[in-house]
């Protein structure tokens, strides 16, 4: 994810207002900056990592004469956040400036093409191949929006890619497929970006651009066409009546309920990882003669989760520690024929990175999963897999959550091809599993959403819950316990179902709110022993149960359902979404701000 701006205007210099611009998109991505306008001729371009803030008192991006410009503000996906890597990229005669978001997945194949035919690429990036392209079908005499529809036809991926040249200095293009591009419409002046806030402040006049479409911006105008036939499309502006601040959430009164709903595109981008990627991360683990999964927080139910994963798809049993613990738990006794997995949403966070230090100093190989490029837990690994969610703003994480157990599910799947633990067969029925949950997740959202709501305003004032789950829904009884707990202020437990009757149970009486996670699988009849146990103490049965299991919706009191068909290894996935919807409506019936809890950071960086 990044933040895409461009403007095209009669008179006047653009920088001032792309720098603005930025600052309202900085949400969307924040490892570096970058602007370019076009003026006499020449591109003009500033551009270095940090945040917009940071980079503007040592650059001042407000200085940089044109009245067009593009500017980006970067959430790495290919390469370190640097300088060389920031967008805009350019072509090898610095004539073509391009910003992009999203994921080029041929970009080796198409560069390697491209440096035999003499390019220089100064970038690590998947996106310097599209200047580079652009200028190919330039020299061969296409004008910048033919060029473009021809570099669509050979990229893979999802992109939103604005590009603008000097050859043609007073328009430039937009096209897009996956990814989102806007237009906003003022007299004289046109203006495309990833999202409404970025113009906000000058019009509330807007054009959706959508997929497979290329967009040709002036100051007079705008026309936009399909790139598969260059049939003309007609679209009508529409004005928007949200403020600057309520865009910046997509319309969503919190980031937490955005990245809610984010969480079925989040999940999407993750399994798009190439299998060889994934592969490589298996071939450490599956050599190791111990695996070890050590995070904090929801990173640490994500680990939980996946020891069930690997468990039970390849028979590999890593064990998930607190990596605040890890090596009070560990005594030393780790080798170089060890693995360590260490999970972290930031990479930032300190307890983890600790405990992957002292594991690589002991000679273990360490696998980082992590959601930012080059952060530092990534500088400390052997190996790092990047899930692809996107920043999460919310402080209580929730489309990172569902990521992580994506990536753990694409590795016990890799593991699973290896040790042979399950035949093939079954681990194609489990792939093709894991690739409908994206659909899943978002029919989760829609059926629960509106019960959560309901539930929440039934249950809020309870001052104590117990989430339940057995096998792998143990992780989503803890991430249901946890979410309530930091960002609704009720106490919550999460536990093994088996564990509630050697003590937890002690605390049920008339009315006690008790969550069941009761996913379809060897657990189910064990589970409804315990839902029995707790009824005949009067406690209130909350349950997540699949659609149509009557059995559990009839022990229930209330529940939340979801589609059938969840491969059982993978349900942490779509059974949490409920839960997080839950405590997101609890908090907002109490009256807190869900986005910033109490005492809580984003990313913890103290041991
Ligand atoms: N893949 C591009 C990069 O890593 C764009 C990432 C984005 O969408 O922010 O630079």
């Amino acid at each position: 994810m990044c933040g895409i701006i461009g403007v095209v205007q009669k008179r006047g210099d653009v920088a001032p207002f792309l720098h603005q611009a930025l600052k309202r998109l900085e949400y969307r991505g924040y490892d570096s900056v970058g602007i370019t306008t076009v003026a006499n001729g020449h591109l003009y371009m500033k551009k270095e990592r940090g945040r917009i803030d940071e980079v503007h008192r040592k650059l001042n991006l407000d200085d940089l004469p044109g009245s067009i410009g593009i500017g980006h503000t970067r959430w790495a996906t290919h390469g370190m956040p640097s300088m060389l890597n920031s967008h805009p990229h350019f072509d090898c005669k610095d004539q073509i400036a391009v910003v992009h978001n999203g994921v080029i997945d041929n970009f080796l194949e198409l560069r390697s093409k491209l440096s035999a035919r003499g390019h220089t690429f100064s970038s690590d990036t998947d996106t310097e191949v599209i200047p580079h392209m652009i200028e190919e079908f330039m020299n061969e005499g296409q004008d910048l929006k033919t060029a473009m529809k021809n570099v669509a036809l050979q990229i893979e991926g999802t992109y939103a890619v604005v590009a603008m040249t000097t050859r043609e200095p007073d328009k430039m293009c937009a096209m897009r497929d996956g990814n989102p591009l806007v237009i906003g419409e003022e007299e004289g002046v046109h203006y495309i970006s990833s999202d409404i806030p970025a113009f906000l402040p000058k019009t509330n006049k807007m054009i959706l651009l959508l997929d497979g479409e290329i967009a040709t911006l002036s100051a007079d105008g705008v026309e936009i066409e399909k790139i598969s036939d260059a049939t003309k499309v007609l679209r009508e502006a529409i004005k928007v009546s949200w403020t600057a601040d309520q865009a910046e959430r997509g319309g969503f009164p919190h980031f937490m309920l955005k990245e809610i709903h984010e969480q079925p595109d989040a999940v999407k981008n993750t399994l798009r990882i190439r299998r060889e990627v994934i592969a490589e991360a298996a071939e450490i683990i599956r050599n190791a003669d111990r695996v070890y999964m050590i995070a904090m927080g929801t990173s640490g139910h994500a680990a939980v989760a996946g020891q069930h994963m690997f468990g039970s798809l390849a028979g590999i049993l890593p064990v998930p520690e607190l990596a605040s613990d890890f090596s009070d738990t560990v005594y030393d006794r780790l080798s170089s024929r060890d693995c360590v997995i260490a999970i972290t949403q930031s990479g930032e966070t300190t307890d983890t990175i600790a405990a992957a230090k002292y594991a690589k100093r002991l000679g273990a190989k360490v696998v980082a999963i992590t959601n930012v490029v080059g952060s530092s837990i990534t500088q400390n690994a052997d190996y790092s897999l990047i899930t692809q969610a996107g920043p999460e703003i919310g402080v209580a994480a929730t489309k990172t959550f569902l990521v992580q157990l994506t990536v753990l599910a694409q590795i016990a799947l890799a593991l699973a091809e290896t040790t042979q633990f399950i035949d093939d067969y079954v681990v194609s029925q489990k792939r093709a599993g894991l690739l409908r949950l994206p659909e899943i997740v978002s029919e989760t959202i829609a059926r629960n959403e509106e019960r959560a709501r309901t539930l929440a305003a039934a249950y809020y004032d309870r001052p104590s819950f117990l989430f339940l789950g057995r096998g792998v829904s143990v992780a989503t009884a803890k991430e249901g316990a946890l979410k309530l707990k930091e960002i609704a202020y009720n106490h919550a437990e999460g536990y093994s179902a088996g564990e509630s009757k050697h003590g937890p149970i002690a605390l049920v009486q008339d009315g006690y709110p008790v969550v069941f996670v009761v996913p379809r699988d060897g657990t189910r009849s064990r589970m409804i022993g315990n839902i029995m146990e707790m009824k005949a103490r009067g406690a209130s049965i909350l349950s997540v149960a699949e659609r149509g299991d009557e059995e559990i919706c009839g022990l229930s009191t209330q529940y939340f359902e979801i589609q059938t068909g969840v491969e059982p290894e993978f349900s942490t996935i779509p059974f949490v979404v409920p839960l997080q919807l839950f405590s997101y409506y609890v908090a907002l019936k109490k009256g807190y701000d869900p986005d910033k809890p109490r005492n809580l950071a984003k990313s913890v960086t103290v041991l």
